[in-house]
């Protein structure tokens, strides 16, 4: 990648904007792969995540925004409107990189302490291993890759570089057997699925330069490669180094506001 592009809000904002448009393009499959190996709820609760995570975005101030604030926007979101194991889940991860980019702009050491945060407190609250078959299965390859990424390299580089290690990590979960989750109840008839927890984190990490259209980046290649080519991205979601991303709002990703999402009850007067 070149250029020089400030890693601030607008960055984050276009990247939790990526990832809201790659799930509803994908909730379908997300929702196939949760019927094969859960209950099949998986797509909607991660659409709900998204949904609310995009009115937050729209309901914070104009403006240029530490890169934290979107993050911390979208996690506000899932950990308060998503039901099901995954929305606490997805929101403590969102809230640990949040958490770790703190003030400053988005860095790869931040994101690796982010992301290392962030499997701590999934294991802590889910008490789920490497090996599982669940979402930490793609998150932790993908902490190991920020963990990796050099302190001078771009974070979006080191966001590719976990892409792709999540999205390996996604594909052995196939041959795991579940032992946490839904899914550990289904025994064999879970065998050969990859997980849908992991494949919407591998998911997160690849919207971070992307719009993913199918899961077969994921799936099948490399989780990056096949997102980064011009004609399968909506040119009004692509950030360059001159155009904001956060111009992309509910509105045209979704087909307008979600009143499911609206904003906190303002405090009852004395
Ligand atoms: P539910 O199982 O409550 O229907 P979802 O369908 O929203 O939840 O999410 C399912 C995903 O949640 C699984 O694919 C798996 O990745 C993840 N998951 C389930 N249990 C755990 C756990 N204990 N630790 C980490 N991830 C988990
Ligand atoms: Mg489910």
């Amino acid at each position: 990648m070149t250029g020089t592009k400030a890693f601030d809000g607008v960055f984050t904002a276009g990247w939790m904007r990526r990832f809201a448009e790659t799930v509803a393009v994908t909730e379908e499959e997300l929702t196939r792969l949760d019927q094969a190996a859960g209950d099949g709820d998986f797509g909607v609760n991660l659409l709900t995540g998204v949904r609310c995570a995009l009115a937050a975005l729209d309901r914070l101030p104009p403006g240029r925004q530490a890169a934290a604030v979107p993050l911390g926007a979208a996690a506000g979101a899932f950990l308060d409107e998503v039901g099901g194991t995954s929305g606490p889940l997805f929101g403590l991860v969102l809230q640990e990189l949040a958490a770790a980019v703190g003030a400053g702009p988005l860095t790869g050491p931040a994101l690796a302490r982010g992301a290392t945060a962030a499997l701590e407190a999934v294991q802590r609250v889910g008490e789920a291993r490497p090996g599982d078959k669940t979402l930490v299965d793609a998150l932790h390859p993908a902490a190991l890759a920020l963990r990796g990424c050099t302190p001078d390299a771009r974070p979006d580089d080191c966001l590719a570089a976990a892409a792709a290690a999540a999205a390996a990590g996604v594909r052995r979960t196939r041959a795991l057997r579940a032992r946490r989750g839904r899914a550990s109840y289904l025994g064999e008839r879970a065998s050969g699925v990859p997980d849908p927890g992991a494949v919407g984190i591998a998911l997160l990490f690849a919207s971070a330069h992307a719009v993913p259209r199918t899961l077969d980046g994921v799936l099948v290649g490399d989780g990056v490669a096949d997102t980064a080519s011009a004609d399968t991205v909506p040119t009004d979601t692509v950030p360059t180094d001159t155009a904001s991303t956060d111009t992309v709002s509910t509105d045209t990703a979704f087909g307008g506001p979600d009143p499911l999402c609206g904003p906190e009850p303002a405090p009852a007067g004395p």
